[in-house]
């Protein structure tokens, strides 16, 4: 297992408050929230950015971002708005290399970013 935080997490070597799992996808809830919702939505499968994704990943991500979706339904801010986000790499400030989409929301969003 390479050296990663969210495969810890994923091994239950690292404690989380894990809101969401399936064979394929874990969700939990991000230790340092940018909004009453701050959801990290991550393959079990490690992928570090989203550079090194293949065409045989096309499903994992499609699961991602509908799991995405479904959390923010579930708690109540799909009609309201809610955003998704994957950093990617220095620029995007991307600090975990295990792909991981942000389900950010419960409060207006500002755009563009920072
Ligand atoms: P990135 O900056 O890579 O897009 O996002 C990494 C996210 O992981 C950050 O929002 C950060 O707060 C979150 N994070 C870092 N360490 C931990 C941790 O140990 N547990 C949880 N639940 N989230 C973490
Ligand atoms: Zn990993």
């Amino acid at each position: 297992m390479p050296d990663c935080l969210f495969c810890k997490i994923i091994a239950r070597e690292i404690p989380a408050s894990i809101v969401y799992e399936d064979d394929r996808v874990i969700a939990f809830n991000d230790i340092n929230p940018q909004g009453p919702t701050h959801v990290l939505v991550v393959p079990k499968r490690h992928i570090a950015t989203l550079n090194d994704l293949s065409t045989a990943d096309d499903g994992i991500v499609g699961e991602m971002v509908r799991r995405a979706a479904a959390i923010a339904s579930e708690r109540g801010i799909a009609t309201g708005g809610f955003r998704a986000v994957f950093n990617t790499n220095r620029d995007a400030g991307q600090t975990v290399f295990h792909i991981h989409l942000h389900v950010i929301g419960g409060r207006p969003l500002a755009w563009p970013p920072g």
